[in-house]
C-alpha cells in the first residue's frame, strides 16, 4: 500500500513523518507503558507536551507574552460566537469584511449576539475580489472588525493587513501557519486545526490578553477565553490527541526552517499550479490576481461534462479529493503546507495529459 497525494480542502493532508512518529507512539508513548491518549491530561506527560506545543507555536508565529495561546474544541465555527461573546463588551455591534462563504457564516452568527456592520462585500464579483480598504464603510463605535485572511472555498487571500483603529479578528483557519505573520496586528487569531495544524477536533485561539475579560455574562464558561487562558487550556479535558499531534507538526515545521521557509515553498506551489491553469486554453481559475489563495485554488474545466472524468482518473493516478466545493463546483486543489511539491507537480502533469487527451 503507498500514499496518496491528497488535496482534500479540510481535514487535510498531514506531514508522512508526524504520523510515523504518532504510529511509533501509539500504543505506548515514550516507554510510558500506555499511549498518550490514555493518559490524564492533568499528568505531566500531557501537560509537558501542551507546553511544548504552546512554546514552538511561539516561536513559530513569534507571539509575545502579551497574547495568550489557547487549545480549545468545537473548530472555528464555535468561535463564530465565542467572537462577539467575548469582545462585544458594552459594545451594540461590530464590523465584518464579507469575502466568501467562511465570512458569510461569521457575520450570520454574529449577528445573533450583536449588530452586524458588513464594512464590504465581495458578494457582487461572485467572491472572487477582495474589497479595497479605502472602500470600506467603518463604524466608528464597533467592538471589533473580522474578516477571513483566506477564503477556503473561493481561494481568495488578502496579501495585506487590514489597518483599522478597533481589534482585528481574523479567521485564520487555512492559513495560519502557511507564511510568517505579525500577531501584534490582530486582536484575536483563531482557527480550526484540520488545515494547517493537525488533525481535526483541536481548535486555536491567539488572543491579547488585554482583551480577556470582556465577556458577556451569558457567554457559556467552555467559549469565555479568560476562563480558558485561566486553566491553561484545561477547565475541562482538552482535546489531548489533537494538541500532541499538534506539537508533533510544530516541530516539523521547526525542522523545514519555520514560517519564512514554508512561504517560499507554498509560493513556488501555487505558481506552478495557477501558471498551469493560466498557461491553458482548457482549465481557469477567477480569482483576480493580486488575491488568488496560496492554499486552496479552485479551478474549472472548459467543459463541466468532462468533470466526473476528471475525478475518476486523477483518483485512479493517486491524486485524491480534488472536487471543488458543492457551492462552487469544478475542482478545488488545497496545497496546505503537508501537500508537497511533489504533489503539485504530479498534479499539473495529470492536468496536462488529461487535457491532451480530452481537451
Ligand atoms: C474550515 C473552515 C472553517 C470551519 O471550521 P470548523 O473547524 O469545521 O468549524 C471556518 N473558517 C474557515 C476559513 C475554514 O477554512
Amino acid at each position: 500500500m503507498s500514499r496518496c497525494y491528497n488535496f482534500c480542502a479540510g481535514p487535510a493532508a498531514l506531514p508522512e513523518p508526524v504520523l510515523e512518529i504518532a504510529r511509533d507512539d501509539m500504543l505506548e508513548w515514550h516507554g510510558r507503558g500506555l499511549s498518550l491518549m490514555e493518559m490524564s491530561h492533568r499528568s505531566p506527560e500531557v501537560v509537558g507536551v501542551t507546553e511544548h506545543a504552546e512554546q514552538t507555536l511561539r516561536e513559530l508565529l513569534g507571539i509575545s507574552a502579551d497574547y495568550a495561546v489557547l487549545f480549545l474544541q468545537g473548530g472555528a465555527s464555535t468561535q463564530f460566537a465565542a467572537v462577539p461573546l467575548n469582545l462585544l463588551g458594552d459594545k451594540a455591534g461590530a464590523d465584518y469584511v464579507n469575502t466568501g462563504q467562511w465570512s458569510k457564516k461569521a457575520i450570520a452568527e454574529g449577528k445573533r449576539f450583536g449588530s452586524v456592520n458588513v464594512v464590504a462585500s465581495s458578494e457582487g464579483s461572485n467572491f472572487s475580489t477582495i474589497p479595497a480598504q479605502d472602500s470600506w464603510q467603518l463604524d466608528a463605535n464597533a467592538a471589533y472588525l473580522h474578516y477571513t485572511p483566506n477564503e477556503t472555498i473561493g481561494g481568495v487571500e488578502y496579501f495585506w493587513t487590514p489597518q483599522v483603529e478597533v481589534p482585528l479578528v481574523a479567521d485564520m483557519s487555512s492559513t495560519i501557519l502557511s507564511r510568517p505573520i505579525n500577531v501584534a496586528d490582530f486582536g484575536a487569531i483563531y482557527a480550526g486545526a484540520q488545515k494547517n495544524i493537525g488533525p481535526a477536533g483541536l481548535t486555536l485561539v491567539i488572543v491579547r490578553r488585554d482583551l480577556l475579560g470582556r465577556a458577556s455574562p451569558h457567554c457559556p464558561a467552555m467559549l469565555d477565553w479568560k476562563v480558558a487562558a485561566d486553566n491553561d487550556s484545561m477547565y475541562n479535558t482538552p482535546p489531548t490527541f489533537g494538541i500532541y499531534l499538534a506539537d508533533l507538526v510544530f516541530d516539523w515545521l521547526k525542522a523545514q526552517g519555520g514560517l519564512a521557509a514554508m512561504e517560499a515553498t507554498n509560493r513556488r506551489k501555487a505558481q506552478k499550479l495557477y501558471s498551469a491553469i493560466d498557461d491553458s486554453a482548457f482549465y481557469a481559475n477567477p480569482v483576480e490576481l493580486a488575491s488568488r489563495s496560496l492554499m486552496n485554488v479552485p479551478f474549472t474545466l472548459a467543459d463541466p461534462a468532462l468533470d466526473k472524468l476528471f475525478l475518476q482518473e486523477s483518483e485512479a493516478a493517486g491524486l485524491l479529493n480534488l472536487k471543488g466545493h458543492r457551492s462552487v463546483g469544478g475542482m478545488r486543489a488545497s496545497l496546505y503546507n503537508a501537500v508537497g511539491e511533489d504533489a503539485v507537480d504530479a498534479l499539473i502533469a495529470f492536468m496536462r495529459d488529461f487535457e491532451q487527451r480530452k481537451g
